[in-house]
């Protein structure tokens, strides 16, 4: 068994926040445990960073990346397509292709992984005659709230985001109404529909592997092995540990010559609040401005990734991998010049692992996509959350609430404005206050737990083990 090498296919769909963690899982897979990866990423556009990106992992031995471009379904769906349905129907239509991709592979996938958006794979596992299982590239509460969506769907009359009281997840810390995952607000809307496919295919799976560590969220993912409840929803399939999967700060020349780089050298240690809203997050011109007012108030050094404005709906920039073009006039006017010595403005994508490992940056203003959340981690970097989309509203309570590493505005950052003394006041707080210096104490402890989890014999690194040594164990069987 040991002399023969396993080899794996994993999917990836179209997006910046399951492509990232997919090629690191591979790249894990390969550097640490010996396996073979072919990596099979559906994209929907090919953009600097995306080259950039995938560039990185292509010198990789034993890593095969092979690019997949999604079918095109503009003719079949609307341009306001909400984005969840946008990439159902995506990766539903792009089957034949992967059937096509995975069947001319040499030697064969033993193996096929997919993230929760390629669960319509599972059929093409089943005529290859391989295991599947399923990476969720969130945390173990949202997998958790995601499979008992299943019940809740049957459970609550209604509207969910019209109850009084939270929903109660067998085993797990509940789940308040307007914290729900993004197309559970309105069950109206055929994303919804989708999005409960989805949770059945997560439950279809061989097997669970979960961006998250042991140590990070023990009672959640006690609930989804050993609550009867819950664990029955997943059919008693075995749940893995393989977090944090992030990118770990490895000092690239190539980064190090980067303007935000070079102008980061230049501030004092801790002084910096880097704001990003991942690769598809974007505000309105009023969140702009009062953004802008705020950082500008606060007097406090920033690096701030700016996108224009597209209202609160993301989903028209998804899928454009944090590609954004033209200039940055939707900004207030005067505010670049008369910020020009305390802040650094990058204009759609900038280089974020680097950023939050730099000794000057002291805080981060975040939407709280998985991957930024465990990179702010990884970096002992505290936060201000800021969710927009998907399940980000469920990360924030858990940093603010549990984690204690991060702050938040007031008001619901999806329902209403931030204004500006509110965000001059958080950011002067997490910079240069007491509450900030205690968030980095916790966030310390959270950091080298990080790190304990993926060091040899740590609980991921175990973990991992064991989902190799039971692939080889089904494949023989
Ligand atoms: N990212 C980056 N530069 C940017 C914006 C995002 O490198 O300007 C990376 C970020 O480090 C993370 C990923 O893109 O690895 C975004 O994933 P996340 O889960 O945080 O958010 P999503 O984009 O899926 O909403």
């Amino acid at each position: 068994m040991a002399s023969k090498q396993l080899h794996v296919a994993l999917l990836a769909s179209p997006g910046m926040g399951h492509l990232v963690p997919i090629l690191l899982l591979g790249h894990n897979l390969v550097t640490h445990h010996n396996l073979r990866v072919t990596i099979l990423a559906v994209t929907a556009t090919t953009t600097h960073s995306l080259t950039q990106l995938l560039t990185s992992f292509a010198t990789t031995t034993n890593l095969s990346i092979i690019q997949i471009p999604v079918a095109d379904v503009s003719s079949v769906l609307p341009s306001d397509t909400k984005v969840i349905t946008q990439i159902c129907v995506m990766m539903r239509e792009t089957i034949p292709a992967i059937r096509t991709t995975l069947s001319l592979i040499n030697p064969r996938p033993l193996v096929l992984i997919g993230d929760i958006f390629s669960t319509e794979s599972w059929q093409l596992a089943e005529e290859f005659g391989i295991p599947k299982y399923v990476f969720v590239t969130g945390s173990a509460w949202f997998t958790a709230l995601f499979v008992y969506s299943l019940v809740l769907d049957k459970k609550v009359v209604g509207q969910y985001v019209d109850k009084k009281e939270p929903f109660e997840i067998p085993g797990c810390k509940p789940v308040r109404p307007e914290d729900v995952v993004d197309p559970m607000p309105n069950r109206n809307d055929e994303a919804y529909k989708y999005y409960l496919d989805l949770a059945i295919g997560v439950t279809l799976a061989d097997g669970l592997l979960i961006n998250t560590w042991e140590d990070l969220e023990p009672q959640t993912l006690d609930a989804l092995r050993n609550n009867e409840s819950l664990s029955a929803l997943v059919k008693h399939k075995p749940v893995y540990t393989v977090g944090p999967v992030c990118k770990r700060y490895e000092p690239e020349p190539d980064m190090l010559q980067h303007e935000v780089v070079k102008w980061l050298d230049e501030q004092p240690d801790g002084s910096v609040v880097y704001v990003s809203f991942g690769s598809g997050g974007v505000l309105s011109v009023e969140e702009i401005h009062e953004l802008a007012w705020g950082l500008e108030m606060s007097g406090q050094r920033f690096v701030w990734v700016v996108r224009p404005p597209v209202g609160h709906d993301p989903d028209s920039s998804f899928l454009k991998y944090g590609q954004f073009d033209g200039p940055c006039d939707y900004l207030p006017q005067g505010f670049l010049s008369r910020t020009e010595k305390v802040g650094f403005v990058v204009p759609s994508w900038a280089p974020q692992v680097e950023i939050l490992n730099h000794a000057s940056v002291g805080g981060f203003v975040t939407h709280c996509g998985w991957n930024s959340v465990l990179e702010s981690i990884t970096s002992c970097i505290p936060m201000i959350v800021w969710p927009l989309y998907a399940e980000q509203r469920m990360n924030a309570t858990m940093l603010t609430e549990e984690l204690k590493v991060a702050v938040r505005p007031e008001v619901l950052t999806t329902k209403k404005v931030v204004g500006r003394e509110e965000i001059m006041r958080l950011v002067v707080d997490l910079v240069s206050g007491e509450r900030g210096k205690a968030m980095q104490m916790k966030m310390n402890r959270l950091k080298e737990g990080a790190k304990k989890a993926i060091s040899e014999n740590g609980s991921s690194y175990i973990s991992v083990c064991k989902f190799i040594e039971d692939c080889w164990y089904r494949i023989i069987s």
